[in-house]
């Protein structure tokens, strides 16, 4: 079973607005194993619509179509499906009692403009629309070869509010439903610290393509995470199975696993913290970042009080006590001065851990000895005192972020007591 996504508007093919509509539509494809075999945009025009409905029909089992279902002129994607189907609108009076009934809710008369919202081709199938006036539709689109059961097409809305909401209500549930009786169970492990084909590599053939539950890589923020389907005809094999592919996954990928699904990095450090103690930051190329990603989570003011932004060598000397002597000699992006402020850091603060980031996030400032993106972080324990010189890549940003999730990563190793695996 595989999917095309279409989308509708001269603003997507005009640039002026970013179809976000078809990346969600496509994520969540993803998490019930459905390829998606392409991602289509044409403008408000209806013989463009005409034919990319009927390209899509012939190449997908699943076709979901966003936009163009409004009261004005140029919203054609309905007369399209018309004219694709062959088959007359009829007007779907419970959805214009609805929408009459909504109107004087709020002290006015329908527009009759809007009646068009509740017409639908004959024989299709009402998408009722939690969010907004205009009615989805669901039809069967023939092949043209005619063969096969035909293609299942969804249309919704183009905002993003009504066709969430209706792909929820009524798109995801079409498709499980007729998975051809599968089960199709998902899960997603996050790893921090390698490269996304490092992490391939150690994968090796957990990887294959036509494996079963597969595995499948994306990398977003640096964090590479690895998407496991696992596709059966029972719920107990699917789950027995993806538990099977996602040990084996942690067993090629050890400690670089740092969290599933919807956990992040930062609440992962966060939940370590509790109860085994504090953390202070102390930053320089990074200008709060960190203390930002730590005191992201709710809760944070119980493993989180101190952090210091010593950007300039006068505030690492002034507020962290970082000598002249050592600044001067070896320059605010290096060991010794990293060491320095996550040492103070740590006890001016009263914290078990510290963590001090001074780098040289670019585009200006980098040397022969040390290039644009140089980043020296330093960890003060309870026990010892730890820096590593990292060169990240990346623009500025990319660089900041990085040193500061690298900075997550290492407290997280330290707290579990093993060495960092990157
Ligand atoms: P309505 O019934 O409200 O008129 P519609 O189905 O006709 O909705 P459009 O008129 O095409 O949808 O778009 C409505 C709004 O949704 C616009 O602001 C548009 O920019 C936005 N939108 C449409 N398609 C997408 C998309 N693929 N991604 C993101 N936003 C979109």
């Amino acid at each position: 079973m595989q999917a095309i996504i279409l989308s509708i508007g001269d603003e997507l093919v005009l640039g002026q607005t970013v179809d976000t509509n078809s990346a969600w539509l496509s994520q969540q494809l993803a998490k019930i194993g459905c390829p998606v075999l392409a991602h289509v945009t044409v403008p408000d025009d209806q013989k463009e619509i005409e034919r990319a409905l009927a390209d899509a029909s012939n190449r997908c089992d699943w076709l979901i179509v966003s936009g163009g279902l409004g009261p004005t002129e140029d919203d054609l994607t309905r007369q399209a499906l018309v004219a694709v189907l062959g088959q007359p609108l009829e007007l779907h009076q419970e959805w214009v009692d609805q929408l009459e009934k909504f109107f004087r809710s709020r002290g006015r008369e329908m527009p009759e403009s809007n009646r068009i919202q509740a017409m639908i081709p004959r024989g299709a199938v009402p998408i009722h629309n939690s969010a907004g006036t205009a009615l989805g539709i669901e039809a069967t689109l023939k092949r043209s070869s005619g063969s096969g059961e035909g293609c299942r097409v969804f249309v919704v809305p183009g905002v993003p509010k009504e066709m969430k909401r209706m792909f929820e209500s009524h798109v995801l549930p079409a498709m499980k439903s007729a998975g051809g009786g599968a089960v199709i169970l998902s899960r997603t492990l996050h790893t921090f610290g390698l490269g996304e084909s490092h992490v391939a590599e150690k994968l090796g053939t957990l990887m294959r393509r036509d494996r079963n539950p597969s595995v499948g890589t994306t990398v977003s923020g640096g964090i590479v995470s690895l998407r496991l389907n696992s596709r059966f005809s029972s719920a107990a094999e699917a789950s027995e199975q993806l538990e099977l592919t996602s040990s084996a996954c942690c067993q090629a990928l050890g400690n670089l696993i740092f969290g599933q699904d919807e956990e992040t990095l930062q609440q992962v450090v966060g939940d370590l913290l509790r109860g085994k103690g504090s953390v202070a930051t102390a930053e320089s190329c990074t200008g709060g970042l960190l203390a930002k990603m730590l005191t992201d989570i709710p809760g944070s003011s119980s493993y989180f009080s101190y952090g210091w932004v010593t950007y300039a060598n006068e505030a690492k000397h002034k507020l962290l006590g970082v000598s002249n002597e050592i600044l001067r000699q070896h320059g605010a992006v290096s060991e010794p001065v990293v060491r320095a402020m996550a040492q103070h850091a740590k006890g001016q603060a009263g914290a078990a851990y510290a963590l001090a980031v001074s780098g040289i996030a670019g585009p200006d400032g980098g040397s022969d000895e040390k290039p644009v993106g140089t980043t020296w972080i330093a960890l003060a324990a309870p026990d010892e005192v730890t820096a590593r010189r990292f060169l990240l890549t990346g623009d500025r940003e990319m660089v900041r972020d990085r040193a500061a999730k690298m900075a997550l990563a290492l407290l997280r190793c330290k707290l579990l007591g093993f060495a960092a695996p990157f």
